[in-house]
């Protein structure tokens, strides 16, 4: 697989991965507030209901003390006063019916008297409300009415009159006013709420189609009790198949996922279970997986781009390593190559000179022989004094040989460079060792002024510019009546001038530019072109200085300029 490929699969995992890991805790977060709020709204609408139903109770128990509702049990009523009275209390407390019962179920006064569907003359003697009031208990119960079978709450309890007297004063609310005081209470249009009997029978719920179910299918025993006491007047109780899921607070009903906060409702064998859909998307879920993927895209990105600049700076970094190498590389070649030239060059000047050399040499061989000759003449005769002055001389001659072929074995030796200060009148004889012999085959006359000074140089390689520029002064004479070459120097407190004038032609203006340039020559064999150059370097690397120029008189004229000392930089 291609490298390419390998990181697009990286961060197409990356970017799946941060995608799930976004909507994973958002979900968890949603689900948490969810939760808290679902809590909040199960608690304000529990103490809601708790507080009208304490309120209905509370009602009841001021009635079952009230001196005129005593006197509706005791006597006949005078003008309806008393029904006039429920009749105030139903329209004051939001309740739907107020009756007084007497001992025997009979409803005495009611506060819809005047209507046509009036409860006087009704009895309520099997409703538990009744039987339960006449016991002693006040009583919070459930059932649908009679004739209009809606569904309603009923708050009793008795009325004791006069001695052993005793009645049932009653107030109903229908179920229907908790429902829509409910959409008030602002738990939100998606959550539901049901309120459960002890056979979690939904009694109140805001959800229509759940009212009067079971939220689990009753058992036997329920459905038996139910049927007797015609709390819901035998109306079939079905189950509505709610699915409970294990230990996390959550149902599925109508296959839809809720959250479900439960409590029971104080005072009473109530439940009331709060229901909130579990949305598993929804726009904050989209709202932030676009954001997770916006900064999902800006990281991936941002590490492309500096995975592309390390990479660039590495590649720099090597280019760079592998460009010093290789200038340092160069530069070891170059000084080789260098080396090499100023050898050639050497070389070269040995080769203009092993004529002369030759003949130099030849010359004291050739007196030798002869002396050597005129020794054993001499001998032979016993003048032995004579014949040591002969050998004496020979002596001389071998010693100038000597000097002559070290001073050419040195000259074209390699050296390592060595600077000091060393006597400008020596340099100078040790060069005329070399091309002295060329001078001397031409005729050439030398005259030093001012040679006895110091000059801070490496002497080898300063000799080898002294025998460039006097072998190039004999060349340039080579077709002069009268050849001279005149070296004058001169001092002040650090530096030495050396002059080397000829009276040769002089060089051609034109050329004097390009003279010191590397293979510049007029000489049409042995000439390489390099010693000038060479020269000037080697004066250069002494810190010093090579010119060229025509004297006033003719003739060319080279100037060197050199250090006496070490120069203090
Ligand atoms: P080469 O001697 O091999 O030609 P150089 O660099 O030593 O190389 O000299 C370059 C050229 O400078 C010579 O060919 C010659 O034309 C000129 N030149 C050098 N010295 C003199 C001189 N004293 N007088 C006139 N021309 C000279």
């Amino acid at each position: 697989m291609s490298r390419q490929l390998i990181k697009f699969a990286t961060y197409l995992v990356l970017f799946v991965l941060g995608l799930g890991l976004t909507h994973t805790l958002t979900q968890e977060q949603l689900l948490e507030q969810n939760q808290e709020r679902t809590a909040r709204h199960a608690t304000a609408l529990n103490d809601y209901i708790h507080s009208e139903f304490t309120r209905f109770s509370t009602i009841v128990s001021f009635l079952s003390s009230s001196a005129l509702v005593h006197q509706a049990l005791q006597y006949d009523q005078q003008d309806n006063a008393v029904d006039r009275y429920l009749s105030d209390v139903q329209r004051a407390s939001g309740a739907s019916d107020v009756y007084l019962l007497n001992a025997q179920g009979t409803v005495v006064a009611s506060s819809n008297w005047h209507l046509p569907h009036s409860y006087k003359g009704n009895n309520f003697a099997f409703r538990p409300y009744f039987a339960r009031a006449m016991a002693g208990e006040t009583v919070t119960d459930f059932a649908l009415g009679q004739r209009s079978m809606r569904r309603g709450f009923y708050f009793s309890k008795a009325v004791d009159f006069a001695e052993n007297g005793r009645g049932v004063i009653v107030l109903k609310v229908n179920a229907s006013k908790f429902e829509t005081d409910k959409a008030r209470l602002d738990t939100g249009e998606e959550s539901h709420f049901v309120l459960l009997d002890a056979n979690d029978v939904v009694l109140l719920s805001d959800h229509p189609d759940w009212q009067l179910h079971a939220t689990k299918a009753l058992s036997g025993e329920a459905q038996e009790q139910l049927a007797q006491s015609q709390q819901f007047l035998g109306q079939t109780i079905n189950p509505l198949g709610w699915h409970w899921l294990a230990n996390d607070g959550q149902i599925i009903a109508e296959q839809r996922r809720y959250l479900v906060s439960a409590s029971t409702l104080e005072g009473t064998s109530y439940r009331l279970l709060m229901l909130s859909p579990i949305v598993p998307f929804n726009e904050v879920h989209a709202a932030r997986l676009g954001l997770a993927m916006l900064l999902l895209l800006l990281v991936i990105a941002l590490v492309e781009y500096l995975s592309v600049k390390v990479a660039g700076y590495r590649q720099l970094l090597f280019s760079q390593r592998t460009l010093e190498e290789q200038v340092q590389e160069r530069t070891r070649e170059l000084e080789q190559a260098q080396d090499a030239l100023i050898r050639a060059t050497k070389l070269a000047t040995i080769g203009q000179l092993s004529a002369s050399v030759n003949h130099e040499i030849n010359q004291p061989l050739s007196a030798m022989s002869a002396y050597v000759a005129a020794c054993k003449r001499l001998l032979m005769r016993s003048e032995p004094e004579k014949a040591m002055e002969n050998l004496q001389l020979i002596e001389q001659l071998i010693r100038r040989v000597h000097a002559i072929a070290g001073q050419l074995k040195s000259f074209s030796q390699k050296r390592p460079v060595k600077m000091q200060s060393i006597s400008l009148q020596q340099s100078v004889q040790n060069a005329l060792l070399v091309v002295g012999p060329e001078l001397n085959k031409h005729h050439v006359s030398v005259h030093e002024s001012g040679l006895e000074v110091s000059v801070w140089v490496d002497p080898y390689q300063f000799e080898q510019v002294l025998v460039n520029l006097l072998s190039n002064a004999c060349h340039a004479m080579e077709h002069c009546q009268n050849k001279w070459l005149r070296l004058e120097a001169s001092s002040n407190e650090s530096k030495v001038y050396l002059s080397i004038i000829d009276n040769g032609p002089g060089i051609d203006q034109h050329a004097l530019s390009t003279i010191f340039e590397p293979f510049y020559t007029t000489k049409s064999e042995h000439g390489l072109g390099l010693g000038l150059s060479i020269s000037k370097q080697i004066i250069e690397s002494f810190q010093g200085n090579l010119s060229a120029h025509n004297h006033r008189d003719g003739g060319a004229e080279f100037l060197l300029s050199l250090h006496q000392q070490e120069p203090q930089s």
